[in-house]
């Protein structure tokens, strides 16, 4: 059985003409930017959220970028973010001129750990940016804290985790205003490249915006220097079709990834994934952990079954980041993970013979 990594049949079949319909409406309304279906999402995706507003913007890195400029982040301003994290978080932070400041996560949680920030906070110290990785909600309690005993800003990378809960709170609504992605692959994909921010502050709302739109609130009046970070109409319309499956899809990848605890559970020396007290986990990643993870990578690919490893080399041991100086056994646990880590096929629509296949030959691989 040929089983892909990832599989956009199973939800995209079903609701083909849902989507040519939404395509439809903004092909005939001839308004393709900043009109009906992005004002409908924004609405729509805050009220999932639980917040008091989303921006609709081009991707998720647009979104952690225009988040940090929002809160005026730029040269000489530190920004804590986990050692372990996707590129794109420590990008958004290179672009305002500001420094990242690694912090190590929790070796089983994969998240930033918590009892590892205060240490890392300096007079220049602006931001917190905690990631929710692979689907999993960060220690949202003791992050706010640290944030408010050393008055700074919290900005949730929230790309993986889209309805994701931290003591029953949902993630993109702690932070000052938060980042996310609607990248294909995510829990709630585009078709095509967009992402979002969420507040519940009026003013970083309007903010958030304007700079999303050339800096303009009226048409061809500059009062910054902003950007063309816009979502389209099409991909908006298409979110907004989405995002009415997205909590069932996330109920999808949870059962998921019982299958696989449960099939997977008698190998010792497989990791599997752990969820923190009093977070929840959308699976945006199923993630496991062994020693022998390029053999068994290799042997699941000999067996045709994807996966991928997210992510291979951390962020402070990119080429991208040498200036930052660090090398190999600067931040062990970040690179403890990334020599061992293992991403298995997960999708809503997934079947539990898939699981079971899956599971078999892992299992067969740890037997040999
Ligand atoms: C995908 C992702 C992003 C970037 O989103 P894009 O839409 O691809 O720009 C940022 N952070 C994390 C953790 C991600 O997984």
């Amino acid at each position: 059985m040929k089983i892909p990594f990832l599989n956009f049949g199973a939800t995209h079949q079903p609701m083909k003409m849902e989507m040519m319909n939404a395509f439809e409406k903004v092909y005939d309304s001839n308004w393709f930017v900043l009109g009906e279906q992005v004002k409908a999402f924004e609405s729509n995706y805050a009220a999932f959220n639980q917040v008091n507003h989303a921006v609709a913007v081009s991707n998720g890195l647009d979104a952690l970028h225009i988040a940090l400029k929002t809160l005026n982040i730029g040269q000489g301003d530190e920004v804590i973010v986990p050692s372990n994290t996707f590129i794109a978080t420590v990008l958004a932070i290179s672009y305002v001129g500001a420094t990242p400041i690694f912090v190590e996560p929790n070796i089983h949680t994969y998240n930033i750990d918590p009892s590892k920030i205060e240490t890392a906070i300096t007079p220049k110290t602006k931001v917190i940016m905690p990631v929710h990785l692979y689907g999993q909600a960060c220690e949202m309690k003791e992050i706010m804290q640290i944030a408010e005993k050393y008055n700074l800003k919290v900005i949730e990378d929230n790309a993986q985790a889209q309805g994701a809960t931290f003591q029953n709170k949902i993630t993109g609504s702690f932070g000052q205003i938060n980042g996310t992605s609607f990248y294909p692959g995510k829990n709630l994909g585009a078709l095509g490249d967009a992402g979002g921010m969420t507040t519940n502050d009026a003013a970083l709302y309007e903010k958030a915006k304007v700079l999303s739109n050339y800096g303009t609130s009226v048409k061809y009046v500059n009062d910054e220097i902003g950007f063309n970070m816009r979502m389209d109409e099409c991909q908006a319309a298409f979110l907004n079709v989405k995002l009415n499956y997205l909590t069932t899809w996330i109920e999808q990848r949870q059962e998921i990834a019982k299958w696989y605890n449960h099939h997977l559970s008698n190998i010792n020396s497989l990791i599997l994934p752990v969820v923190a007290q009093n977070a929840t986990h959308t699976y945006h990643l199923y993630v496991v952990r062994t020693n022998k993870r390029n053999e068994l990578m290799n042997y699941l690919s000999d067996h045709e079954i994807g996966t991928l490893i997210h992510y291979p080399i951390p962020p402070h041991l990119q080429k991208a980041y040498l200036n930052l100086g660090f090398s190999k056994g600067d931040f062990p646990i970040a690179e403890e993970i990334a020599d061992t880590c293992l991403s298995l096929p997960i999708w809503p629509g997934m079947k539990e013979d898939q699981v079971i296949y899956i599971a078999n030959i892992i299992n067969q691989f740890f037997q040999i």
